[in-house]
């Protein structure tokens, strides 16, 4: 699914260069939920954005669903990022003045999909994630871990095979972390690939594969003990 070869990635702001990541290998086969820990300012998010073709590299290869991500215009990139990728973020990052409904419609919106079947296909979305009886509330009504379920739901509704979340449980407590990652783990068995940024240790322990960033390589790999969910 992902395969990566001495990547590196600098950040350039006037004279300065900060080298983020200085060749990083990485191979993440379809089906396989893994995580990326590392220190504040690792580049786990820089990481993260390439892997979601939001950002570009300077040097090595980066190829998805065996397609070479390298050069590619913004509409191609757009267009190949909403086909296979779907976004979880710390934040939920829903929009404010539209419903849990309306959220996840959102990216059948913008596939140009009408109102009456993207709301029918949203519904079922919500419905999965448990959050059926809100559908008509605003975030502003609703928890961290019920906006979280609602991103989910956005985030899966184009059938996406990748799944990137960036600090997904960093607002919740410690008992909806573990019911969101519960809820991502059924996606993940459900055939999605997952990968999960954290600097939670018992939200990585919950992962197949622990990657640890360090420095702007890949310092070790960790595989844990298949942990009970809760
Ligand atoms: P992490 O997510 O592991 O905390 P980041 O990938 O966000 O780390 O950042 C890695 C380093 O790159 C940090 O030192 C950060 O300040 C810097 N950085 C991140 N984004 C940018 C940017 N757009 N421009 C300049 N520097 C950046
Ligand atoms: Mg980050």
């Amino acid at each position: 699914m992902v395969d990566i070869n001495e990547l590196h990635k600098s950040y350039i702001n006037g004279k300065n260069k900060l080298h983020v990541l200085k060749g990083v290998n990485l191979h993440i086969e379809a089906g396989e939920m893994v995580s990326i820990m590392g220190s504040s300012g690792s580049g786990k998010s820089t990481l993260l954005n390439i892997l979601g073709i939001l950002d570009n590299y300077d040097k090595g290869t980066y190829s998805l669903g065996g397609k070479l991500i390298q050069n590619m215009s913004e509409t191609k990139a757009a267009r190949y990022r909403n086909e296979m990728i779907g976004f979880v973020f710390q934040s939920f990052n829903l929009i404010s003045f539209k419903t849990a409904l309306e959220n996840v419609a959102l990216p059948l919106y913008y596939k140009g999909m009408g109102r009456k079947k993207r709301n029918l296909v949203a519904m079922s979305y919500l419905e999965k994630v448990g959050l059926e009886p809100w559908a008509n509330h605003l975030p502003s009504e609703m928890s961290g871990g019920q906006k979280q379920r609602v991103a989910i739901a956005r985030a899966l509704i184009a059938n996406p095979q990748l799944i990137l979340a960036d600090e997904p449980t960093g607002a919740l407590d410690t008992h909806t972390s573990y019911e969101v990652m519960n809820l991502l783990r059924e996606i993940n068995e459900a055939g999605k690939t997952l990968i999960i940024v954290t600097h939670e240790h018992d939200i990585s322990q919950m992962t197949d594969r622990i990657i640890r960033l360090r420095d702007g390589v890949i310092e070790r790999e960790e595989f844990p003990v298949k942990a009970a969910t809760v």
